[in-house]
This record gives structure tokens, C-alpha cells and sequence, in this order.
């Protein structure tokens, strides 16, 4: 399943340093440690802008999902997931049956990459 090229920019180049090293990194508060998406500019708990990069454990579980039919058969599948560190993160679903997609699946994140484009975390089932 090809996730097309993606390029960093000075928003996400700590994101991209860390999908190329294998790592999901999700942000902390460093005032009230609450975990946030990779893309928040504060907070979620208390607002504060002080946010560091943490290595998530890759682990999720599947909240929703749609199947998306391609122009020339087949089919991509974008899934949102609950991290087990609690925030929620949409990717597309590769090596999924939607047949067999429930809530709650327990899921892992892996990367992958279109050509030297940036490596692009995918959601798979656990
Ligand atoms: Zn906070």
C-alpha cells in the first residue's frame, strides 16, 4: 500500500527524525505531564505551550475507521487509533481485513516510506 511522498518542514522535521529512526514521538507537557497528538501547539490538560517529544510504545487500539474505494480497484483503509499513552492519531490501515475491523482492535504502529520521502507511520494490526 503506497502512502505517498511526504516532505518535512520546520514544523515536523523533530516528527520525521523520529519515524526515521523507528520512533512515534507524541508530545508532554512539561507542566502537568498530559500527552498530546505529534501535530498540538499546547496542552491538552492545562494549556501550556512547554512541550517536550516523547517516544510513544507504538501500541493502539482501533476508535473508527473508513474504507476509501481506488479509482483503479482496491482499497485504502484510514483508521483512527487511542494511543496507549491516550491521545488519538489517524493513519491509514495496512494488512487489514475491513471485514474483520472492530472497535477496540488492538493495533501497532510501523513506518513506511515512498522512495527517500519521509517515513510515514501506519497503523497494522497487533
Ligand atoms: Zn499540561
Amino acid at each position: 500500500m503506497p502512502v505517498g511522498p511526504v516532505a518535512r518542514d520546520g514544523r515536523t522535521a523533530v516528527f520525521f527524525d523520529g519515524t526515521s529512526r523507528g520512533e512515534f514521538l507524541i508530545r508532554r507537557c512539561q507542566h502537568c505531564g498530559a500527552a498530546g497528538e505529534p501535530a498540538i501547539g499546547q496542552c491538552p490538560g492545562c494549556g501550556s505551550a512547554d512541550l517536550d517529544w516523547s517516544p510513544a510504545s507504538g501500541v493502539a487500539t482501533l476508535v473508527s475507521w473508513t474504507v476509501v474505494p481506488g479509482r483503479e480497484g482496491g482499497a485504502t483503509i484510514l483508521a483512527i487509533g487511542q494511543l496507549a499513552e491516550g491521545p488519538w492519531w489517524w493513519a491509514q490501515f495496512a494488512d487489514a481485513d475491513p471485514a474483520a475491523l472492530r472497535t477496540g482492535l488492538p493495533l501497532r504502529i510501523t513506518f513506511e516510506r515512498d522512495g527517500e520521502h519521509e517515513a510515514v507511520p501506519v497503523f497494522r494490526p497487533a
